[in-house]
């Protein structure tokens, strides 16, 4: 039987090809044997970047010597950090700085995103999702209708898609021609489980053609795939930043509204003293009304996590001297060298669209026998990729720490693994 990849080629390919030197910017989990894992687990939880233990320590050290000082004294002073680091992420997700800031954690944010833009009436109340929807996002869109009193067993509708692993505009029209009562729709940028990269430039005039407010969940494509939310026209999204963007567990998410929102006073806010107008904030007495900063930060509530957001802010000036241009070139080719390799295995096939355009960097491989069974195998061997039971294995070689040769010794294991 021969090998599905050559690991000669894969490790020319690793000097041949750019920032393969990245992942000596991180710390790499090990093997059992004390060897680096092949880690495709990015997509669930990115790895740690080398300098933010460092960067965290002089935040302890800015807080242990100054006190209340910090938030105002020095350069990396505490009082609005969270705006110079939500500054980094425009290239990301393609944005006016003015569009995103950063908060909360994912699904708060898109809660306290759809108190303003989910608004049911009695002719249209329904909050459009899609199929393998990741389960926090229906438990949302379910809870925000019950919280308006409406029904979530008939108020949450799935697109009705001919093949539920890839999305088209065309099954879009389809739901939305069933559907005249559909108000929000909230979909995923990526979906978690099939890897689809969705044609939100083409849906969106659909949505919009409808007066359908259109939200999206991003946790699978910040930091993934280039992303233009102010050209196409989103009106919200949100994106944790611990999977792609590298900033640690539950860490300080991001958030987006487009600009044209921003000074919509019929728009309701859950309001906060950080939502408020800097110059008043502080002006605890004789301010009785809310004033709303006139940008995305106008949905701030509350004085951010220092310590959630130093590992974002150096993870986001990795990607800053990068460029997401060149970390998605790179990941194109090593996702189509694993998806190479795992077409020359026997009885496993990928649900995950096999045009470039319309997928990041996971593939997920459809296995025989449990998933589960076969991810513990496989972190035996040291390759750690992430089950979906009964029998998907997600697999994402992340740009800036996966080799070629990682992705030799997967598809290795994995053939050997199956063929057994
Ligand atoms: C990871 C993920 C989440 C996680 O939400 P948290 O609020 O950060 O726990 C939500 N939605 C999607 C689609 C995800 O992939």
């Amino acid at each position: 039987m021969g090998v599905p990849l050559d690991f000669d080629e894969a490790k020319e390919l690793d000097v041949r090809e750019p920032l393969t030197e990245l992942r000596n910017e991180f710390e790499i989990p090990k093997h059992s044997d004390g060897t680096d894992q092949a880690y495709f687990a990015g997509n669930s939880l990115g790895l740690l970047p080398k300098r933010t233990r460092p960067a965290i320590k002089e935040a302890l050290d800015q807080w242990g010597g100054k006190g209340v000082g910090g938030h105002f004294d020095g350069e990396e002073a505490w009082y609005q950090l969270d705006e110079s680091i939500a500054a980094l992420q425009t290239d990301i997700v393609g944005c006016l700085p003015s569009e995103t800031g950063i908060m909360g954690s994912l699904t708060t944010n898109l809660h306290m995103l759809m108190a303003s833009f989910y608004k049911p009436t009695s002719e249209r109340q329904k909050i459009l999702i899609e199929p393998h929807a990741f389960p926090s996002d229906r438990y949302a869109a379910a809870a925000q209708v019950a919280w308006h009193g409406g029904n979530p067993n008939t108020d949450v509708v799935t697109l009705e898609a001919e093949n539920p692993d890839h999305l088209t505009p065309d099954d879009l029209e389809r739901t939305l021609h069933h559907h005249k009562d559909i108000c929000l729709a909230l979909l995923g940028g990526v979906n978690y489980y099939t890897g689809q990269f969705l044609d939100i430039a083409s849906m969106s005039p659909i949505l919009k053609s409808q007066e359908i407010t259109f939200g999206l969940d991003l946790a699978h494509a910040a930091g993934n795939v280039p992303l233009e939310l102010h050209d196409w026209e989103i009106d919200f999204a949100s994106w944790c930043t611990y999977k792609y963007l590298n900033a640690g567990p539950g860490s300080i998410a991001g958030y987006f509204v487009n600009h044209k929102h921003h000074t919509d006073k019929r728009l309701i806010r859950l309001a906060g003293w950080w939502g408020n107008d800097p110059d008043t904030r502080f002006d605890m007495h004789g301010q009785e009304h809310f004033i709303p900063r006139q940008s995305a930060d106008g949905w701030k509530t509350s004085n951010p996590s220092l310590l959630a957001m130093i590992p974002l802010k150096e993870s986001l000036e990795m990607f800053a001297e990068h460029g997401i241009v060149a970390l998605r070139e790179r990941s194109a080719r090593l996702t189509k060298y694993f998806e190479k390799g795992i077409k020359a295995i026997k009885n496993i096939s990928t649900i995950t669209p096999t045009d470039p355009k319309r997928r990041g960097c996971q593939i997920s491989v459809r296995v025989p026998g449990s998933a589960s069974d076969l991810e513990e195998q496989l972190i035996g061997c040291g390759v750690v990729p992430d089950a979906r039971d009964p029998d998907i294995l997600r697999f994402a070689p992340v740009p800036m720490y996966t080799t070629f040769t990682d992705i030799a010794r997967a598809v290795q294991e994995l053939d050997r693994l199956v063929a057994n």
